[in-house]
Parts: C-alpha cells; sequence; structure tokens
C-alpha cells in the first residue's frame, strides 16, 4: 500500500519565527515591478506563497513563512530587483522533518 503526502502538509510541520520589523526579503524598486517586468516569475516561483500580485499592477513580499530557498532572488536575475539576505539568527524557518 503506498501513502501519498502532499507537499502542503509537509509544510505545515514547519514552523518560522517572525523577526518583526525585520523582513529578510524586500524589493528594491517596486516600480521596476509594475512596468518593467512582464514575466514577474517570483510570484509563482515561491514554494511558501510569500510573493504576490496588487490590484495596481504591482507585487509585494511578505518574507514570513519564507523556506529560504533563495528562488526569489535567482529568478529575479534580469531585474535584479530583490534584495535577500538570511533571518538573523534564531529567526526564520525551524524545519522539521517528520
Ligand atoms: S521577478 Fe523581480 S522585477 Fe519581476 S516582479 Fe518579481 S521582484 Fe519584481
Ligand atoms: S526564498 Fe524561497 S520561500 Fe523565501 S520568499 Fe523567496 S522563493 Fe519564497
Amino acid at each position: 500500500m503506498s501513502i501519498v503526502v502532499k507537499v502542503e502538509e509537509k509544510l505545515f510541520q514547519n514552523r518560522y519565527k517572525v523577526d518583526s520589523g525585520r523582513p529578510h526579503i524586500s524589493i528594491l524598486d517596486e516600480d521596476k515591478c509594475r512596468n518593467d517586468c512582464r514575466e514577474r516569475a517570483c510570484i509563482v516561483c515561491c514554494p511558501a506563497g510569500c510573493w504576490t500580485m496588487e490590484g495596481n499592477g504591482g507585487v509585494t513580499v511578505i518574507s514570513d513563512g519564507c523556506l529560504e530557498c533563495g528562488t526569489c532572488r535567482i529568478i529575479c536575475d534580469e531585474h535584479r530587483n530583490v534584495e535577500w539576505e538570511y533571518p538573523r539568527g534564531g529567526y526564520g524557518i525551524l524545519f522539521k522533518f517528520g
């Protein structure tokens, strides 16, 4: 008998410690997202759903829940518009494997 486990169920086992007021990911130039980026790949690439499209064509990122995979930074290579660093020690994702 095989047991199927969904990614969402695995992610639910992780915990995240928020560093209030100190997001570790930010957008350098929001106008660039709105006006110069057609793909907006950051929105679809993030496994944690941290990136969202706004009604005005802009993009927002809320790094709470970020898995620290770095994909958003890599995928914005053409525009280099993502400021990315690891959270301070003791904050961020706490992975649980079970
Ligand atoms: S991929 Fe980069 S430039 Fe494009 S919307 Fe996302 S952060 Fe902005
Ligand atoms: S590092 Fe990964 S999980 Fe975190 S916001 Fe970027 S794509 Fe999402």
